[in-house]
């Protein structure tokens, strides 16, 4: 223990992905992904549509359907394939949804205690916590003492997936697609907050690492990645730093895709048409 100042800082952690390769009813998705996230940092991964980047997300989170063909996924050392989500989520590893699910008869607060509970946490002052969370981004008390996500705007959902990783702290979350869904103001809110988060904390915790999958730059305006990564068809063509964003939003996704990508069967492997109009349409080949 320090004497008074500042609490002295936790070890970092560090969720390592090492030549992970995955397949989803049948099909390879993932061929090959290296990435490594510690504590404080921000890693944006950016892709086409049907890249693998949600698949990514569901295998590093245990998410059934999802088979591991090869590879490795560490938290700190613990082999994190082995484990069950929950068991996931009580090391420090969170996953915000794209699409956040609604779940009848069930509250975002009662959801918070138990989570808390399952990882030893004390829920003494988790009403009071939430308040303050709750209007830090915007977001209506009611709506957390109600069954959740029901009926809730897309922004809504955001902004409730974001206080669940304000209260729980975890150490490194994954976001998918968060800024799918939701109008310049939630995404502001969600991701001031998240960046916030990222900062040391005053009880000695280190920032959370954040593995930022998107689409936009404008989520990268305010969550500042220290490294951008672009998947292409189940692997990483290119990484770099924040200007790779830039240069994927300027030049569009035609510019990485001669690089590292051999063809997989893409007859068997069909892509989903962009919405006209939309920046997905950047991505598409
Ligand atoms: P991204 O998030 O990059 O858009 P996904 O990881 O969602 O891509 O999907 C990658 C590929 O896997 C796509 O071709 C998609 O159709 C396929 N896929 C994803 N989930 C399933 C599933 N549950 N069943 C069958 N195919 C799937
Ligand atoms: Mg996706």
């Amino acid at each position: 223990m320090g004497s008074g100042g500042a609490a002295p800082e936790k070890a970092r952690s560090t969720l390592a992905i090492h030549g992970l390769r995955g397949a989803v009813a049948g099909k390879e998705i993932l061929r090959g992904i290296d990435l490594e996230v510690s504590s404080g940092e921000v890693h944006a991964v950016m892709g086409p549509n049907g890249a693998g980047k949600s698949t990514l997300s569901a295998i590093v989170m245990g998410k059934p359907g999802y088979e591991v063909l090869g590879g490795s996924v560490t938290f700190d050392g613990h082999d994190v394939l082995a484990l069950p989500t929950w068991e996931r989520a009580a090391l420090g590893l969170h996953l915000v949804l794209q699409y956040p699910i609604e779940v009848p008869g069930v509250a975002l607060d009662d959801v918070l205690r138990e989570a808390l509970a399952a990882r030893g946490s004390g829920t003494d002052g988790v009403d009071a916590l939430l308040g303050e969370e709750a209007a830090r981004i915007g977001l209506e008390e009611r709506l957390l003492h109600r069954s959740l996500n029901v009926d809730l705007s897309g922004g809504e959902k955001k902004r409730m997936e974001t206080l669940q990783l304000a209260v729980l702290r975890p150490r490194i979350a994954v976001l998918d697609e968060l800024d799918s869904g939701l109008d310049i103001d939630a995404l502001r809110a969600c991701a001031r907050r998240i960046e916030a988060a990222t900062q040391p904390s005053a009880d000695g915790e280190p920032g959370l690492g954040v593995l930022a999958i998107t689409h936009y730059n404008r989520l990268l305006a305010e969550l500042r990645p220290d490294r951008v990564h672009i998947l292409v068809r189940g692997r990483i063509v290119e990484s770099g730093g924040p200007e790779l964003a830039d240069e994927l939003e300027a030049g569009g996704y035609a510019a990485f895709s001669a690089d590292g990508v051999d063809d997989v069967a893409s007859a068997d492997h069909p892509r989903p048409r962009p919405t006209p109009g939309s920046l997905d349409e950047l991505f598409t080949t």
